[in-house]
């Protein structure tokens, strides 16, 4: 595992990437591996982490709460997507409920 390419980055780059997930969604994006926006998110990968049921360090809030979600509708228990997303059982708990009230 090495190092993502980034000045100051200490995030280890993805599999076969010289960068982290968050610096390489950032150039995908914007050119621009600074950019930050709580907003950014890349549909494959969220799909994929889904699927490995994993969470990279880099991974933006928007990215947490799509494979938190993603994951629930697999019917995994709140407590073990919380772990997996690594954020307050409460907190998926908050963004289910708010999904069902944009779904409604
Ligand atoms: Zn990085």
């Amino acid at each position: 595992m090495r190092e993502c390419s980034i000045d100051d980055c200490t995030t280890t780059a993805a599999p076969r990437r010289t960068v982290c997930h968050k610096h390489r969604t950032r150039l995908n994006r914007y050119g621009d591996p600074d950019f930050t926006q709580w907003t950014v998110a890349d549909d494959l990968d969220v799909q994929l982490l889904i699927e490995q049921q994993r969470v990279p360090s880099g991974a933006t809030r928007l990215e947490r709460r799509l494979i938190a979600l993603g994951l629930s509708d697999r019917g995994m228990s709140a407590a073990r997507v919380a772990e997996v997303v690594a954020v307050d059982p409460r907190t998926v708990h908050r963004w289910r409920a708010k999904t069902r009230q944009t779904a409604a």
